[in-house]
């Protein structure tokens, strides 16, 4: 039966997504998105953010040592980020390998940072790196009724049982 869900362990893995101040300036959210969309995934929740130091700091807990950390606030609060929540089988990991490596020099041409940039520290877009790190950021920066689970008529023909 084509329409109906089933259930495919990892379906309802979650990622977040974040186009930051640079991708949103350089015009790139639409070409983004499509990505996501014509891969397959389903979006869940979408929004336009001015993100704030506090949100960074536990965004970013792990790197508020390092050397980078003070320009890395400056460029993730000088503009609107687009903040999404994809899901579907795989999601985190295939997210990782479409945005590709942080060092842009490092990312792969396909990848969104292998096409979009060529610094580091304007790499275009954040992916969660790991399912558990997902489910934090997801409830970090989106709350639970900002997240819808529609329905997706084309479910039977991605997911095959
Ligand atoms: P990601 O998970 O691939 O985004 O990489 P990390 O979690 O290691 O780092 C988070 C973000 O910090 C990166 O996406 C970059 O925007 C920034 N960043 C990481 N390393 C550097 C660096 O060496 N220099 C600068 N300027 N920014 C960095
Ligand atoms: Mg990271």
């Amino acid at each position: 039966k084509l329409n109906s869900y089933i259930d495919i362990p990892g379906v309802k893995e979650r990622t977040l997504v974040a186009v930051k101040p640079d991708g949103v300036q350089r015009r790139l959210v639409g070409q983004i998105i499509k990505r996501f969309e014509q891969r397959g995934f389903r979006l869940v929740g979408l929004k336009m953010v001015q993100v704030s130091e506090e949100l960074l700091d536990q965004h970013y807990v792990s790197l508020h040592k390092k050397p980078f950390y003070p320009s890395l606030l400056r460029y993730m609060t000088s503009g609107p980020v687009v903040a999404m929540v994809w899901e579907g089988h795989n999601v985190v990991k295939s997210t990782r390998m479409l945005v590709g490596d942080t060092n842009s020099a490092e990312a792969m041409p396909g990848t969104l940072r292998g096409d979009f940039s060529i610094h580091v520290s304007r790499n275009v877009v954040h992916a969660s790196d790991s399912t558990e790190v997902a489910q934090k950021e997801i409830s970090l920066w989106f709350q639970c009724s900002e997240l819808i689970d529609w329905e997706c008529c084309d479910h039977g023909n991605i997911y095959h049982p």
